[in-house]
């Protein structure tokens, strides 16, 4: 496991929109209540209405769950896809990784906060 290489298509799900293998988990009927804790061990479909913020020297990526399930596959795990994610352009891991329920702070709950959790480091 620690000397596994990185899945081809954990960066392939950060560089490029484009194909996705799998259908795009429905919008609505993700887990309503953003966690306290991470949810590590939950199919990342569960959570499609949420995003990762990720971090490198190229900048700020907002990736949303539901197209990442789209690429990578419904059931997958944050504890399976976080440890893997790089950067496409630069090829680094990213320095910092949250897990938001919304990264504009607009989610239709007037005066709401994004709400976050740290996956990384
Ligand atoms: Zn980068």
């Amino acid at each position: 496991m620690k000397h596994r290489k990185t899945p081809r298509w954990v960066s392939a799900a950060l560089a490029k929109p484009g194909e996705a293998p799998f259908p795009l988990p429905p919008a609505e009927g993700g887990i309503e209540q953003f966690p306290e804790h991470v949810p590590w061990g939950v199919p990342i479909f569960q959570m499609s209405n949420w995003w990762l913020t990720v971090n490198c020297i190229c900048g700020e990526k907002q990736v949303p769950l539901r197209l990442l399930a789209a690429r990578i596959g419904w059931r997958i795990t944050l504890r399976e896809v976080v440890p893997f994610l790089r950067c496409a352009t630069c090829r680094e891991r990213p320095s910092n990784v949250q897990l938001v329920d919304n990264p504009t702070g607009d989610n239709g709950r007037f005066g709401a906060k994004t709400k976050r959790l740290q996956l990384r480091p």
